[in-house]
């Protein structure tokens, strides 16, 4: 039988059993290495980086690479199509990513093809003639759920290229390289790490020579990670499973509670994952009034972490206009439910 994710998640990534190893993989702090090993360099490779990206593949299938933010990790699979290359991704969805599609394509770096990704039938028309598709489902903040079985499928049959962000439904509910995608990527500073304490990203492959151009642009790019980052990380995956189950077993609760609460106008939860967003029956200043109200859940952004957090998207200029002003993104943690709905009861009772 094969393992349970919550078992590999404690398993992978640890150095070979011998008298005396260290049942850890250790912080290896180095620029350099001895000639004649297969690494080199610290730009090219690092054992702490390998041990967290066996951990990862472990989790995900596939090969894995670790790089300096997530968003790294996006740029280094955007800098391997070709100039002017069409790309088809959503209208709405993790804003540094908006922000850099909208870039490349005004920049005639890329051809971006931005369409809603609920609407199955629109991405398959808009696919015809494209290089990539790039999926992230669910779409932060506003939790919509793409076909990507369907959609996956479809663009292998067009011989088009696929990545998903699968940093919102992690590994534990759905893994895009089994449905046929090409690389998956992870904001490792959510949920896989998940305290909040370290910026990381992920790309997993089963594609070997995929592999190897996504390796170059880290080590051309320069967008590696640090080591003791690449520790902390691996730190976090062992409790990954622990966490999220926990976060996600609240956040039905919540979903449930705020549905019923007269000053919430709408709920938006996929079914899965500790991320809800709900809109208030306020205005943009009462939305922020919530937030600055609760003294458990931290007004931060970022989310995946232990420490609940929440916050009123469209504060950030970059954020989409579709997203509407009344949104709160809530990133569940594991603090205790009665504590949390605790805090939002009162938060919500300031307005
Ligand atoms: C945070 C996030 C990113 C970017 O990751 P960083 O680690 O902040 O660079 C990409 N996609 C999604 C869905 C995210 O939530």
């Amino acid at each position: 039988m094969d393992q349970h994710p919550e078992t590999t998640a404690i398993t992978a990534g640890r150095p070979e059993v011998a008298p005396d190893a260290s049942l850890n993989p250790p912080v290896v702090l180095t620029s350099t290495f001895h000639s004649g090993g297969p690494i080199g360099y610290g730009r090219y490779g690092n054992q702490t980086w390998s041990a967290l990206e066996d951990a990862i593949a472990a989790l995900e299938g596939g090969s894995t690479l670790v790089f300096s933010s997530g968003m790294a990790a996006i740029t280094a699979v955007f800098s391997t199509l070709p100039l002017g290359a069409p790309v088809v991704a959503s209208n709405q969805g993790y804003s540094g990513v908006m922000t850099l599609l909208k870039s490349f394509h005004g920049s005639g770096r890329l051809e971006v093809r931005f369409v809603d990704l609920v609407d199955t039938q629109a991405v398959i028309d808009t696919m015809k003639g494209a290089a990539f598709l790039w999926l992230e489902s669910p779409t932060n903040p506003c939790l919509d759920v793409a076909d990507l079985a369907t959609l996956i499928a479809e663009a292998k049959k067009m011989g088009i290229g696929v990545g998903v962000d699968n940093t919102f439904a992690t590994p534990l509910v759905q893994n895009p390289l089994a449905m046929g995608a090409d690389i998956v990527m992870h904001s490792v500073t959510k949920f896989l790490s998940g305290h909040s304490d370290v910026l990381m990203g992920s790309l997993s492959t089963n594609d070997p020579a995929l592999l190897k151009r996504l390796s170059d642009a880290r080590s051309f790019n320069g967008s590696i990670p640090g080591p003791f980052e690449a520790w902390l990380a691996l730190r976090g995956v062992r409790t990954f499973p622990l966490r999220f189950n926990k976060a996600q077993e609240s956040a039905k609760i919540l979903v449930e509670k705020l549905t019923a609460h007269p000053k919430i106008t709408r709920v938006r939860y996929p079914g899965f994952g500790a991320i809800l967003s709900f809109e208030v029956d306020g205005t943009p200043e009462q939305t922020e009034r919530v937030c600055e109200s609760s003294t458990l859940i931290a007004h931060a952004t970022s989310l995946g972490g232990v420490e609940s957090l929440w916050e009123r998207r469209r504060r950030w200029p970059i954020e989409s206009a579709s997203v509407p002003e009344q949104l709160i993104r809530l990133s569940v943690g594991c603090e205790h439910i009665d504590d949390i709905w605790a805090d939002i009861t009162a938060a919500l009772a300031s307005i």
